[in-house]
């Protein structure tokens, strides 16, 4: 995928720090929260403040170029993967999985209920996972 042009597609203005927080959330696929993101390109960006790496990943969910999950309430988390499927959260390690969602979602922009015209949709399932339990 290319940030530059993913970007550009949901009509966001690629700056640097943008393009840097896009890219890291496209290869890490593990739902980081703002804090991870910001201390790891800290280091590359040093003008990175936290409240810009919060208001882009803020920027590029309202565009649909990234989804926010409250699935922690602790920590809000933040993934590149906007196709519908679902998330588990591991209440020992606080790790969040995707999961394929059992009944066949449609496009979440061709959806309507009851008149009100559907957004988003959010899937999420807590409890320990295969991993934790495996170390028990
Ligand atoms: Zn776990
Ligand atoms: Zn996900």
């Amino acid at each position: 995928m290319n940030v530059i042009e993913h970007l550009q597609e949901h009509s966001i203005k690629p700056s640097v720090q943008r393009i840097a927080i896009m890219q890291y959330l496209i290869e890490h696929r593990t739902h980081p929260t703002v804090e991870e993101i910001y201390s790891t390109l800290l280091p590359t960006i040093p003008t990175l403040s936290k409240t810009t790496v919060y208001n882009t990943l803020k920027l590029l969910s309202e565009h649909g170029a990234a989804q926010t999950l409250t699935i922690d309430e602790r920590n809000t988390c933040y993934d590149a993967d906007t196709s519908p499927h679902a998330h588990f959260l591991c209440k020992h390690c606080g790790k969040v999985y995707d999961l394929p969602i059992q009944n066949d979602a449609k496009q979440v922009e061709e959806m309507s209920i009851n008149g009100h015209e559907i957004q988003e949709i959010h899937y999420y399932y807590k409890g320990i996972c295969k991993e934790c339990k495996n170390k028990k």
